[in-house]
């Protein structure tokens, strides 16, 4: 059993997330398993988790954690209930044996096209590969699972591009050259694909003699973009989220209706790039 869940997972709206799974369970396709647990096995759980070892860091992988990254047993230690409103959150499931909303819910979500390999959704972590072991077989369900692979946590290394890239990933003291992916700060697949993207538009562009593109700030290529080439003291790796995005000239309550918005609003932009 990996322990490497998906930190994707918990930026992604959860709850919109989980009225997906729902629908997928109530499918054939059903890939995810849910562990749901009452307030005695979440505590039981919490008390393993926050006193359980964790590997003792060399020199060189110390540094600032992305927030998106954080490892579960830290994560942990903000708050008894801190896990309950992040990656084990029960909001929208109903435990099928008390009809009730569970206290947490714990997902496990397919590995392999066989099924039979799962990996703990949200779960990354430094605890040793014992403790691993011992603390997640509290969680029920797990008592008797085979731990196939344990959670490691990677090392993001990027270089200061907020004050050495401009919003094309162009080294602003030689702009015959140029960044893309996560050297440059970006997180995430797509992230690195849209640098990428932008990066070779504007090679092309130049090696053809034509104008720069900058995407527009109020697409999210552009707001990544921009990001990146921002001056920031505290330069953190960024992932494509709405917060990037300039606010729209309207509050809007209802998140659906708010990123449709912003949605069309990116398109429109794009879609007047000439
Ligand atoms: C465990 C883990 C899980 C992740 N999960 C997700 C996820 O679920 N969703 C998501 O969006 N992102 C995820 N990411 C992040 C994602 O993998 C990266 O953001 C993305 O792959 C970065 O793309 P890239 O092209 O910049 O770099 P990479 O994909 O790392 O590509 C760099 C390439 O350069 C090669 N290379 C390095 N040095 C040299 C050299 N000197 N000469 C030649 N080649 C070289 C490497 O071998 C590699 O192939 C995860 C990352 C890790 C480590």
């Amino acid at each position: 059993m990996p322990f490497t869940g998906n930190r994707y997972d918990q930026e992604r709206g959860k709850e919109e997330e989980i009225e997906d799974w729902e629908k997928r369970l109530g499918s054939q396709e059903a890939s995810y398993i849910n562990l749901p647990m009452n307030k005695e096995e979440y505590e039981t759980f919490y008390k393993e988790l926050v006193s359980a070892e964790v590997v003792t860091l060399h020199e060189f992988e110390k540094r600032e954690i992305f927030e998106g990254c954080m490892p579960i047993e830290i994560m942990a230690k903000r708050g008894e209930d801190t896990l309950r409103f992040g990656p084990l959150k029960p909001v929208g499931f109903t435990d099928p044996r008390t009809t009730r909303r569970p206290y947490a819910v714990v997902q496990l979500r397919q590995d392999d096209v066989n099924g039979t390999i799962y990996n703990l959704v949200g779960f990354q972590t430094n605890l040793k590969y014992g403790e691993q072991k011992r603390v997640f077989s509290h969680i029920p369900g797990l008592a008797n699972a085979e731990f196939v692979k344990y959670g490691v946590m990677h090392r993001n290394t990027y270089i200061n591009s907020s004050e050495l890239l401009d919003n094309t990933y162009c080294l602003k003291k030689n702009p015959n050259i140029y960044f893309a992916g996560q050297i440059t700060g970006v997180e995430g697949y797509v992230e690195s694909i849209s640098s990428g993207m932008v990066v070779g538009l504007n090679v092309v562009n130049k090696l053809q003699g034509k104008e720069k593109i900058e995407f527009p700030k109020n697409t999210m290529i552009g707001a990544l973009a921009n990001y990146i080439a921002t001056p920031n003291e505290k330069f953190q790796p960024m992932n494509a989220n709405f917060g990037i995005l300039p606010e729209l000239g309207e509050r809007i309550k209802d998140k659906k209706v708010k990123y449709g918005k912003l949605a069309d609003r990116a398109i429109e932009a794009l879609n007047a790039i000439k």
